[in-house]
């Protein structure tokens, strides 16, 4: 198990993979944050300057910031030849490029949701997908606390590429994000999703399979943050040391 270093450390995310590392008794290098959050992380956490300094002291990276800071937090890992976990969610197409063209240095996991459930979740929504015609609609419905910033949720995304996948169709061309102003009925084997925000919800997913007088939904609900810091943390001691390419969680925890 290596040394990991938090990018984002101040945030919910950040605070709550101190305290599991912590708990776990794992080392932690220290954290990075925008300099006016800092110095209100973890107790025992120590802030560096900037992600190059903590990539310096880290073998591994966790990254659960914003999308704006990915290029950079890609940048120090690589120039210090570290491993880094991307938690962050909200990433465009040119963020899955940066990823790709830095795994070709550096050992980096992208993972929308960290948790062990989500995962398997979306191993049995593939399944479903591929056994069910496109006479069943899909619907994926998510619901986050209020000060989630970005819509649909990257699981519900995470869900919905595993439905294209059983589907054998891709998800660029199914996705269906808004009906406002849509003034026709729901195109056979579309994807549609429905964002929900508000209070302190930690995550909740449903997958709805919806056919002639009957109904299949697969849920999940995330009851707090500590499940995503400890799927971050065991994703992390997984990719330390490991070679140069891109990882998912699903090599984490031997998924199909
Ligand atoms: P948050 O707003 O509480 O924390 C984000 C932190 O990142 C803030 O402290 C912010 O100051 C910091 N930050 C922003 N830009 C930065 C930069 N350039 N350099 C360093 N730090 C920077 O948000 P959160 O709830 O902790 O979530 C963070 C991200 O993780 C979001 O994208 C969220 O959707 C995602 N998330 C992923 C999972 C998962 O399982 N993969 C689970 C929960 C949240």
């Amino acid at each position: 198990m290596g040394r990991i270093g938090i990018l984002g450390a101040s945030g919910r995310m950040g605070r709550a993979i101190a305290q599991v590392c912590r708990e776990q008794g794992i080392d932690v290098a220290g954290g990075v944050d925008r300099p006016e959050f800092g110095g209100e992380v973890a107790p025992g956490l120590s802030f560096e300057s900037d992600a190059v300094a903590l990539a310096r002291i880290s073998d591994v990276l966790v990254d659960f910031s914003a999308p704006s800071a990915l290029a950079g937090h890609l940048a120090a890992a690589q120039a210090a030849g570290a491993a880094i976990v991307v938690g962050t969610t909200g990433l465009q197409r040119e963020h899955h490029h940066a990823i790709d063209a830095a795994a070709r240095d550096i050992a980096v996991l992208q993972a929308a949701n960290t948790s062990l459930g989500v995962n398997l979740l979306a191993h049995l929504v593939r399944q479903a997908a591929s056994r069910l015609g496109p006479d069943w609609d899909i619907e994926i419905l998510e619901m986050h606390h209020r000060h989630k910033v970005d819509a649909p949720s990257g699981t519900a995304l995470l869900l919905g590429q595993a439905a294209a996948e059983g589907r054998g169709g891709t998800l660029d061309a199914l996705n269906r994000f808004d009906r406002m102003g849509v003034a026709a009925p729901r195109e056979e084997g579309t994807i549609g999703y429905a964002s929900l925000r508000g209070g302190s919800v930690a995550g909740d997913h449903v997958t709805i399979f919806a056919a002639e007088g009957e109904r299949i939904e697969l849920g999940h609900r995330a009851e707090n943050r500590t499940i995503f810091a400890r799927g971050a943390v065991r994703a992390a001691s997984w990719l330390a040391g490991k070679p140069a390419g891109r990882y998912a969680m699903t090599d984490v925890l031997d998924l199909p």
